[in-house]
Order: C-alpha cells, then sequence, then structure tokens
C-alpha cells in the first residue's frame, strides 16, 4: 500500500515511506535516545576545547533539529544533500546569491508570483537578464540560452496554469546549450512523493516546505536539494551568511510532516482526480486543467516523470469575473485563501490574488483571466467538496446566464475509476 503506483505514471520511489520515517531520525544521537528528536532551542553549544565541540558551534551555523529536517528531506529528494531555509522566497534568494551582475536567468513564464517580483527586482539593482520562455517549447529555451545564461528556472506544474514542462528535456538542452548553466526546478506544487527534479537531470531542487512538504498550513520553510559537492558548499556558506535560517521548533513541525507526506499525497491525488473529473463534467464549468487528466496537453510528459500528481486544479467559470467571484463567496468547505499543498482544501482567484502583479496584457496571454480560478484539494471527503463545489457553481449563476434552465448534471461516484485505486 505504501509503495502503490498509478498505472501508466513512473514506479513510485523505492522505500520513500521508511526514509521519511526514518533517516536522520536515529534514537541513539542524543544522551536520552528520544524516538522523536528533541527541540534543541539553545544557540550555543558548549566546546571541550577551542575547535574540539560535537559538531554544533552556533545555531545560525548549524542546529539539531535543522541537520534531522535536512537529512531526512535529502532522502526524500533522492539528493545528496539538502539545505533548509527560513522561508521559500529565502531558499531562491539564496539560489540567486549564486549569480553575480550581468549573468542571465531563463525563466519559465507562468513562474510563482513571488519568485518574478524578486528576479525583477534584483534584474535591476544588479543589472542581472531576465528572460522568461514558456518551456513547453524546448526550441524557445535553446534558443534563449545563452553564453550569459547561468541559471534556468522551472517550475512544473507551473503557476497557475498548471503547464507541465519536460524536465528532462529542458535540463538536457540547457546543459547541451551552456555547458556549466545551472538548471533549478521548484517542485512545491508536486513534492518528492510524485517529482523528482535531480533524477530528471536537474542541478537543483528547490522546494516551498510550507506547501505540500510540511503539510498542515503552519509551517514557513525553503528547501534546497543537490548533488553536487561543490554547489553545496556554495550554498551552505551562503546558507549561513546569508542568515535565512529556519528554527528550530520550525524545522520540527517540518520533519513531523514529513512523516505523512505519502500518505497526505496520495489522498491529494485521489480528491484531485474526483474533484477535476466532476468539474470537467460541470455545464457551468468552460475548461479544467488538471495534470492527472488524459485531457491535459502534456499528460504524456506527466506520466513519464511523475509517479503521480497533488490536489493543485485550475478551471474556468462560465461567464464574467462576477460569476468567479461569487463561486468563491459561495464555498462552505473549499476555504478562500493564499496557499496550498495543506490538508484543507483552497480556493482563490490568481488574476486578482497569486498573480496580481503580473502585468494584465501578460495575465491574458498566460490564460489567467478573470474567470480562472486555481483549487488546492485537500484531505476533506470526496463527497463533501464534490457537493460544495457543486453549490458554489450553481449560487454563481447569475441572470445572464440561462443555462440555469439545463439539465442538472447527476454526479455519481462510479464516475471515478475507482479500480484505479486499488
Ligand atoms: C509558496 C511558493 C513559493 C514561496 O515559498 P514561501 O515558503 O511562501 O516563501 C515558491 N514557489 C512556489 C511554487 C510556491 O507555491
Amino acid at each position: 500500500m505504501a509503495g502503490e503506483s498509478y498505472p501508466g505514471f513512473l514506479p513510485p520511489f523505492k522505500r520513500f515511506a521508511t526514509h521519511a520515517i526514518h533517516v536522520g531520525q536515529e534514537p541513539d544521537q542524543w544522551s536520552s535516545w528520544a524516538v522523536v528528536p528533541p527541540i534543541t532551542l539553545s544557540t550555543i553549544f558548549k566546546q571541550e576545547e577551542p575547535e574540539k565541540n560535537k559538531g554544533y558551534e552556533y545555531t545560525r551555523f548549524g542546529n539539531p533539529n535543522r541537520h534531522v529536517l535536512e537529512t531526512v528531506a535529502a532522502a526524500l529528494d533522492g539528493a545528496k544533500h539538502c539545505l533548509a531555509y527560513s522561508s521559500g522566497m529565502g531558499a531562491i534568494l539564496n539560489i540567486c546569491h549564486l549569480l553575480k551582475t550581468g549573468d542571465k536567468i531563463v525563466c519559465t513564464v507562468d513562474v510563482y508570483g513571488g519568485a518574478r517580483e524578486l528576479f525583477e527586482k534584483i534584474k535591476e539593482e544588479f543589472n542581472l537578464k531576465v528572460h522568461y520562455i514558456d518551456c513547453t517549447d524546448l526550441q524557445k529555451l535553446e534558443a534563449a540560452i545563452t553564453p550569459e545564461t547561468k541559471l534556468v528556472w522551472l517550475e512544473s506544474p507551473t503557476n497557475p496554469t498548471l503547464k507541465v514542462i519536460d524536465i528532462q528535456a529542458c535540463a538536457d538542452v540547457a546543459h547541451r546549450k551552456q555547458k556549466g548553466v545551472l538548471v533549478a526546478v521548484d517542485n512545491s506544487f508536486m513534492s518528492p512523493y510524485f517529482q523528482r527534479p535531480l533524477s530528471l537531470g536537474a542541478d537543483i531542487c528547490m522546494s516551498s516546505a510550507t506547501k505540500y512538504m510540511n503539510g498542515h498550513s503552519d509551517v514557513l520553510l525553503g528547501l534546497v536539494s543537490v548533488n553536487r559537492d561543490d554547489l553545496y558548499e556554495r550554498l551552505k556558506f551562503l546558507q549561513i551568511r546569508l542568515g535565512a535560517v529556519p528554527s528550530p521548533f520550525d524545522c520540527y513541525m517540518c520533519n513531523r510532516g514529513l512523516k505523512t507526506l505519502h500518505i497526505r499525497m496520495k489522498l491529494h491525488f485521489h480528491n484531485g482526480l474526483a474533484v477535476a473529473k466532476f468539474l470537467e463534467t460541470h455545464p457551468r464549468v468552460e475548461k479544467v486543467i488538471y495534470p492527472g487528466l488524459s485531457s491535459h496537453p502534456q499528460y504524456s510528459v506527466v506520466l513519464k516523470q511523475c509517479t503521480g500528481v497533488s490536489g493543485m486544479v485550475s478551471f474556468y467559470i462560465k461567464g464574467e469575473k462576477e460569476n468567479a467571484v461569487a463561486f468563491l463567496k459561495n464555498l462552505k468547505v473549499f476555504t478562500l485563501a493564499f496557499s496550498l499543498g495543506s490538508y484543507e482544501s483552497l480556493a482563490e482567484h490568481p488574476a486578482t490574488m497569486t498573480h496580481a502583479s503580473v502585468p494584465e496584457e501578460e495575465r491574458k496571454a498566460l490564460g489567467i483571466t478573470d474567470t480562472l480560478i486555481r483549487l488546492s484539494v485537500g484531505l476533506e471527503d470526496e463527497e463533501d467538496l464534490i457537493k460544495d463545489l457543486d453549490q458554489a457553481l450553481e449560487a454563481a449563476v447569475s441572470e445572464e446566464f440561462p443555462s440555469r434552465n439545463n439539465p442538472q448534471p447527476t454526479f455519481s461516484s462510479s464516475q471515478m475509476d475507482p479500480g484505479l485505486w486499488i
């Protein structure tokens, strides 16, 4: 059951659950033999004599809770090294510090809004170049990579239109065109349970663990995994000197969240697919985007690079902005809020919330219209989620919406390929 595979997808990563529960957690590393890692709040550690210590000196340099988290997270990412940061943005900023004036970032177009805002800011102030391109088009990617390109920034699926990028193909193109270019993937939407960018040729896997990895909407934390020792050393230097390190308590909490990552991700997939299939047949819905549906334009890439998909579902509601707003206001089980990847279901309006800072013209070109809604499907009962969406879609219908008189869809759980989930 723990290593259950989904037909057509990559097989699950071996020993994922056992690693999540045991790697880095050995009780005999503490004098108490506590099974659950104790929280070490002390910022300072005693030295036996100068330059002789038990591996810790000062908590910014290293802390037992951070060490536990980095060790287990590296195992889950299939990586040699992992570094933890006080937030996903802190992690991205540290990666940016690998660059210098004149360098160029090639970035996928519909990237996380915060990353884009940061790239735009440092572009001006540090004289970097940033080139946004649609990385589903490998020729565009190849053309964008020049000798100045030092970092290729990918996200898959993208946010909020859930385009899937072929990570292996992009990494191959980038490395072939420009030796030494760093290919980084923001893996926040997938978690290592469903996607391992390093095994697909990326140099850097970055995650906002605030999302699926912690999974309980109560910790802000970033993770960066790498295999290359030199890259690890450079990033380790920056982690300590920039100082954007997570607190011992947050490391403890995230480490705790990882123990159930495999179970949560399976249910996110199950509920996400159920919601996507329901929306796909609903007369008030224009279009559904879900990487787990065979109607997704890059479904074949999904199958070859993922072991499954998460609970992120985007869709266009029929009508105007008012209909989208009415839908969001009427939700009862889903909460209207930023963020994603936690046990509770969330809904948001990218055009006015997460992607409000993207210029309107570009938003249109990306498909971030006023009728686009992004869902983070959580772990509640499938029937309750679907009933909630159904009633909110009904409530969102306005006068200029004559389709109200159309036959009502009847939803039955038999539409959901129960056989797939055994
Ligand atoms: C949330 C998020 C981030 C930023 O992470 P924080 O932990 O909020 O700093 C980066 N990338 C993606 C895809 C995200 O969803």
